[in-house]
């Protein structure tokens, strides 16, 4: 037992904590030692069948649909408050199963009550039209649920993530099976309780754990399954669209990106080192907007990498327990992924200005890794690390910095750092991007639209426009 984590976790399928069908269980490594510290019960395609069935039998009785929008919001800001309770043990569970520091433990647990609070209070906000036909005609539109949403969430920010998508569905009216990443499911398990507490009904919410390829599988080609979140890399992205064409189930799909800093050469170069490091340092890099590739002016190139350098080494790297700025990747394959890609750099001919390998003491931690003399076709400045590593491209024009820009497969988010305005809003205009942000790299929060655009993914999650995604409209036509 490390810290506070138990030993043992079970799933909550139905309203029950469950172990899995066929017993197994997977173990839990923290990443800060590579030590395995708890288990948590497989699931597998018969536990699968179990949690939509209960989804289905909750979703056919209505007994979310008889409450009252109001009602359904109320739910959600008691999830929140139940959580008051458990964010320390949530804090302590992140630190040890996903490699999070402490302080970004505790930020998840506020960031998930914010998403309930602020979905809960659209939930009565939710309005169809009422649609001139003239006389003798009445005629609106209402959102109606699609039934049971199946939800699948990567192992950076389980929390957050599934909480969002979990809110969304549940305030419209729609039933959740959630199958929770292998290598970080515990936080989950925590939201489960908070969300018994708060009087969630039976079967309305399930959380399974299972490796993507037989849970995850089992559920996104489930026959019941009715809606699909999915949120993790391009290439799993693809065999769940595949799984869902075959049923024609709707999609929110939250991909990869390969995010792109642009640097004019009028920035104020220490605020904007500042905030790229912190847009590609923040948790080791795991997070899918990460400021991953700065683009910068050639006239300011080297006076940027200078502080992009001094701010990497400013960054202690350690386990979350110690109190440092950076922890570990979440797993060795992830470690070896990102040890690979850099190797690969070297090879093709760019330059290392700090990091590049991991750190030699047991853990998977990667430190702040900068690379420069990076050529837009590399495969450093188009293949996701998922990782602390910021690769630097110099350009001469805003038409050169636009077409690298855009130049990768993804479009999730963009950054402009000038303190032009037009120029600003010239680069905006053009970025293909889900996101953009001047002068600050994730600019937003709960109640901006965030997604991706190209292979970074469809649909919106978070902000009002997330809820569209849950929905479908239905038209009445009355003939009086
Ligand atoms: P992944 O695609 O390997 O796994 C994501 C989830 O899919 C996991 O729960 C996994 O168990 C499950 N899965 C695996 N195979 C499956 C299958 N055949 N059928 C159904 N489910 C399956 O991704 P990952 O490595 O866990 O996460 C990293 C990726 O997620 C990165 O590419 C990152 O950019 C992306 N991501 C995107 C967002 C976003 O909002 N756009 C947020 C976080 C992470």
């Amino acid at each position: 037992m490390a810290g506070q984590v138990r030993d043992y976790w079970r799933n909550f399928i139905g309203g029950e904590w469950v172990d899995a069908a066929d017993g197994r269980s997977i173990p839990i490594v923290d990443p800060a030692s590579g030590e395995v510290i708890s288990e948590v019960a497989c699931g597998g395609a018969a536990d699968i069948d179990r949690a939509v069935a209960a989804a289905h039998r909750a979703f056919e009785s209505r007994v979310l649909l008889q409450m009252t929008p109001a009602e359904r919001g109320e739910l959600m800001f008691g999830i929140a408050k139940q959580l008051d309770g458990l964010a320390d043990e949530i804090a302590e569970v992140e630190v040890h199963d996903n490699g999070k520091t402490r302080p970004n433990g505790y930020k998840e647990v506020a960031l998930t009550q914010r998403y309930l609070r602020y979905y809960g209070g659209m939930a009565d906000k939710l309005e169809g039209r009422q649609i001139p036909l003239g006389d003798g005609v009445v005629d609106y539109t209402v959102h109606m649920p699609f039934g049971i949403s199946a939800q699948i969430v990567p192992w950076n920010g389980p929390l957050p993530v599934g909480a969002r998508s979990i809110a969304c569905a549940l305030i419209t009216g729609n039933t959740v099976v959630l199958k929770s990443p292998e290598d970080s499911p515990l936080s989950l398990f925590l939201f489960a309780e908070a969300c018994e507490r708060a009087g969630v009904p039976k079967g309305a919410l399930s959380i399974v754990c299972g490796y993507g390829a037989e849970a995850g599988a089992a559920l996104v080609s489930h026959r019941e399954v009715d809606h699909i979140v999915f949120t993790g890399s391009v290439e799993t992205g693809k065999s769940v669209l595949r799984a869902a064409a075959e049923r024609v189930i709707p999609c929110v799909m939250e991909l990869g990106g390969k995010s792109a800093g642009i640097v004019y050469r009028d920035a104020d170069l220490d605020r904007t080192a500042r905030n790229v490091a912190r847009g590609i340092f923040h948790h080791s890099g795991q997070i899918c907007s990460a400021a991953s590739r700065v683009l910068v002016h050639r006239s300011i190139h080297d006076v940027l990498v200078e502080k992009l350098r001094i701010e990497a080494g400013a960054r202690s790297v350690g386990p979350g327990i110690e109190g440092c700025d950076m922890g570990p990747v979440i797993s060795e394959k992830q470690l070896a992924r990102i040890e690979a890609l850099c190797r690969a750099g070297v090879q093709e001919g760019a330059k290392l200005a700090c990091g590049g390998r991991r750190l030699d003491r047991p853990g998977y931690f990667m430190p702040p890794t900068i690379f420069t003399g990076v050529a837009p076709r590399m495969r450093i400045a188009n293949d996701e690390f998922f990782g602390p590593v910021l690769v630097v491209i110099p350009f001469d024009t805003p038409e050169d910095a636009i077409r690298i820009a855009n130049g990768t497969d993804y479009g999730l988010a963009a950054g402009v750092f000038t303190d032009d305005l037009r120029l600003a809003h010239w680069t905006a205009d053009r970025l293909i991007a889900g996101q953009v942000y001047v002068n600050d790299w994730w600019v937003g929060g709960v109640e901006t639209p965030f997604g991706g655009a190209k292979r970074s993914g469809y649909g919106r999650e978070k902000g009002q426009e997330a809820l569209l995604g849950y929905v479908q409209t239905k038209n009445v036509g009355i003939r009086l």
